[in-house]
């Protein structure tokens, strides 16, 4: 069974972490619980691909492990309209060059990357990415660019921008950094993908999580 994304038409709250998440907020729904963001949900990671183009959107859904459809209510024709997939940027990016000829998926890549740089606040990721490598100065080389622009393209387009200020302290840098660690170095999204309850999938990450932590500290 797929997971539902929804795009919020009203005011939304996170029930997990408090955030009032604006209108338009990216939400999953947890029975007997409510709205909860993304980052709470753990897909903030994933990558969204509108609808439009199906070979693509087949290909790079049965590519990634984890993934989401994305729906949002339409007044006119009252019902749910799918706007689009989320999934993992691996994935996409395999779904791409099956689909491609070479040339035409470098011309491609380089067009995707440019509108996404376009959207992204480039002095904000800089400033991000710097506070990333001050408080893990052992990560992996270009790690603080990769999860710079994850918690970028977060508070630019899914959560509301009073948000963005307070993202640059300690415990909300250690929050990405440990969200990334939890997606790209564990099992957790495996985990997932199989079902287990997002509790504890975590629970069973979170050792590997720590030491890896500390490792980068
Ligand atoms: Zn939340």
């Amino acid at each position: 069974m797929d997971i539902k994304v929804f795009i919020a038409g009203k005011e939304a709250t996170c029930s997990e972490c408090g955030e009032n998440l604006g209108r338009h907020a990216w939400i999953t729904l947890v029975e007997n619980q409510g709205p909860v963001c993304l980052s709470c949900a753990d897909l903030d990671h994933l990558e969204f691909l509108p609808s439009g183009d199906a070979a693509l959107t087949r290909r790079a859904g049965k590519y990634s492990k984890l993934k989401a459809i994305v729906l949002q209510w339409s007044r006119s024709r009252k019902r749910y309209e799918r706007q689009g997939i989320l999934v993992e940027q691996a994935a996409l990016a395999q779904a791409e060059e099956d689909c491609l000829a070479d040339a035409d998926l470098r011309a491609l890549r380089r067009e995707r990357d440019a509108e996404r740089r376009e959207w992204l606040d480039q002095a904000y990721l800089a400033q991000f990415a710097e506070r990333v490598r001050e408080l893990y100065p052992h990560c992996p080389p270009g790690r603080e660019q990769t999860i710079a622009e994850h918690a970028c393209e977060k508070f630019s387009g899914r959560v509301g921008r009073s948000a963005s200020a307070k993202a640059l302290d300690e415990a909300a840098i250690t929050l990405a950094v440990t969200a990334h660690i939890r997606h790209s170095e564990t099992q957790y999204d495996d985990l997932l993908a199989q079902g287990n309850e997002r509790f504890d999938a975590r629970k069973m990450v979170w050792g590997q999580i720590e030491q890896i932590l500390e490792t980068w500290k």
